[in-house]
């Protein structure tokens, strides 16, 4: 039997997949992929996402506002992605989290959008997809202030490239883990050693795409099915089959977005 993989986070309503998105889905569901959870960064591409999870029976979507966009959000813009998030399609919300890599939008205000995301994920019974770019401190005070206040949270660190101890606080907590194209990059070391440490139960992996295709696509444009190679990367870094990788992390993408 082929083994089964879900990409947990691609940018599939991004223009580079305007052209052939069919063909795409088919290289995925070939490379054994049986869900794409397709994530949003803006209001406006929200409706997108949910529409291409309506559409596609292999993919489903998340709805939010990525930190470095919340500056230019309209008024408006919560309230239209409180009012998608009941959609049926709907698994998550996010990406939200904090970002100190760029400076688009002031701290303060992507601390705002990060808690409204925790907060209405908590009350409509969604997960979370949590970005985080050098803001590693900021955002485990804020995702522990929540934990102590309210429990666990259903989230996910996506894309993960911090340290061992945030994604050791981050796993305490029972989020989880999901590692993409970086993971294989050859000066990636660091991060294959907080891998190499991470239990299988809170393991995920993703693609990212159309952004950091892991090697050896590295520097082409990334798609689901590519998540294997990656996935390959975390076999080696755990020393354990690929089989096992498959199975854990396709069980933990279940578990985190009820699939
Ligand atoms: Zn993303």
């Amino acid at each position: 039997m082929p083994l089964e993989w879900i990409d947990t986070h691609a940018h599939l309503d991004d223009e580079r997949f305007q052209g052939d998105l069919p063909t795409v889905l088919a290289r995925a569901a070939e490379a054994g992929l049986t869900r794409i959870v397709v994530v949003a960064t803006t209001a406006l591409d929200s409706p997108p996402c949910v529409e291409l999870a309506r559409t596609h029976a292999i993919l489903r979507a998340t709805v939010g506002i990525q930190p470095n966009h919340v500056a230019e959000a309209t008024p408006t813009a919560w309230d239209e992605v409180v009012a998608l998030a009941n959609r049926p399609e709907v698994v998550a919300l996010g990406e939200t989290g904090l970002d100190r890599y760029w400076d688009h939008t002031p701290f303060p205000q992507q601390e705002d959008y990060f808690a409204r995301h925790l907060e209405l994920a908590r009350k409509l019974q969604l997960a979370v997809v949590i970005h985080c770019r050098e803001a590693e401190a900021d955002t485990v005070r804020m995702l522990r202030a929540d934990f102590e206040q309210h429990g666990p949270v259903r989230a996910v660190m996506h894309s993960f490239t911090g340290d061992l101890a945030t994604a050791q606080a981050c796993v305490e907590m029972g989020l989880y883990i999901s590692f993409a194209g970086m993971l294989t990059y050859k000066n990636a070391q660091a991060l294959r050693d907080v891998a190499a440490r991470m239990p299988l139960e809170r393991l995920l992996v993703e693609t990212d795409c159309p952004y950091l295709a892991p090697v050896p696509h590295r520097g082409k444009r990334n798609e689901p099915a590519h998540v294997v190679h990656t996935a390959g990367v975390l076999a080696e870094t755990l020393g354990v089959p690929l089989s096992v990788i498959a199975e854990h992390t396709t069980r933990n993408a279940r578990a985190l977005f009820g699939l």
